[in-house]
């Protein structure tokens, strides 16, 4: 594949995006919270500090090689291995990027940092922000999220309605339940006040799918989150399993691409084949191959085999 894989990952089926260009623009597993059900890990660089962690530049030449060869991108995403908004670049680098393309433009935030004046500033200038929230009680959030000790929820809750009064695009606000921990009806009942307060666009509403930062962690039932989707009313859904449109990936290198896919999150086979178009023969040869280089491994999680590439301290050359 002729575009670097450093900052850019993907496009990966997004279950909300459709075919999303990642951008991971802080180290692996640097953020604020260190939630419970985390697909990456636990959180191994806890921190309040908004930097520079990764090169602009870099960054920008990337997603600027990948949208040059790439035939489909629907949205280009600032996401990845840690919290987006602490790399205090943000805001520049979305403006950069709409210098050189018409593509829409998404951040996936846990939404921790929107009481920060800045922050805000750097998300205004998205199509769409995807900031989370899975509880509305200091309890629950500790207990779901285990956040940084200075961070304060009346706080981020604040910062979400005060960035919903100034914010003209998209917010959808995604709410992950876990069972036992932020699944009480009284707690169902708060969330769905504070969702009348913030006014988004859509409610997401999600479970633990992939393998989590706890093993004793485990999803809530879909009835439930049906249940809960028809008491948030209309604006809520169930973020449903991700159709692919019929296509091929333009990406010629298929260990590299696959590599790339993986080493951004835990994902199963179905999914390799649902984003690259590979078939799954194809795709299980070249992920043997990567296993017995010890470049992957792969784990069970509820009767599903997710592969994934072991947590580094630092991204690559850092
Ligand atoms: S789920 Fe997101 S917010 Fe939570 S620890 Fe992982 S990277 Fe951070």
């Amino acid at each position: 594949m002729s575009t670097s894989h450093k900052y850019v990952f993907g496009p990966v089926p997004s279950r909300r995006l459709g075919y999303s260009l990642g951008v991971d623009v802080v180290p692996a597993k640097t953020c604020n919270l260190n939630c419970v059900y985390c697909e990456l890990g636990r959180t191994t660089r806890q921190t309040l500090e908004r930097r520079s962690y990764v090169p602009m530049d870099a960054v920008l030449a990337d997603i600027r090689n990948a949208v040059a060869v790439i035939e489909q991108i629907d949205f280009i995403t600032f996401t990845g291995s840690g919290e987006p908004t602490l790399n205090a670049d943000l805001g520049r680098m979305i403006e950069a990027v709409r210098a050189f393309t018409k593509i829409r433009i998404a951040v996936l935030t846990n939404g921790t940092l929107l009481y920060l004046p800045d922050v805000r500033r750097d998300l205004a200038r998205a199509d769409v922000v995807i900031p989370s929230l899975d509880a509305v009680s200091e309890e629950a959030f500790r207990r779901v999220n285990r956040p940084h000790g200075r961070l304060n929820l009346a706080d981020i809750i604040e910062g979400l309605k005060q960035f919903r009064r100034e914010y003209n695009g998209q917010l959808w606000l995604e709410i992950l339940f876990v069972k036992g921990l932020n699944d009480q009806p009284e707690h169902v009942r708060q969330l769905k006040r504070v969702i009348q307060d913030t006014r988004p666009d859509r409610v997401q509403l999600n479970t633990v799918v992939r393998p989590p930062a706890e093993s004793n962690i485990e999803p809530v039932a879909q009835e439930w989150l049906e249940a809960v989707r028809r008491q948030i009313g209309e604006k809520a859904e169930v973020i449903a399993s991700f159709q692919p449109h019929d296509h091929q990936r333009i990406c010629d290198n298929k260990m590299d691409t696959i590599l790339a896919l993986v080493s951004h999150r835990p994902v199963t086979l179905q999914d390799i084949h649902d984003s690259l178009g590979y078939s799954e023969a194809n795709i299980r040869e070249v992920l043997d191959h990567l296993r017995q280089q010890g470049r992957i491994q792969e784990k069970r999680h509820l009767n599903r085999v997710y592969y994934f590439v072991p947590l580094r301290e630092e991204m690559n050359g850092e």
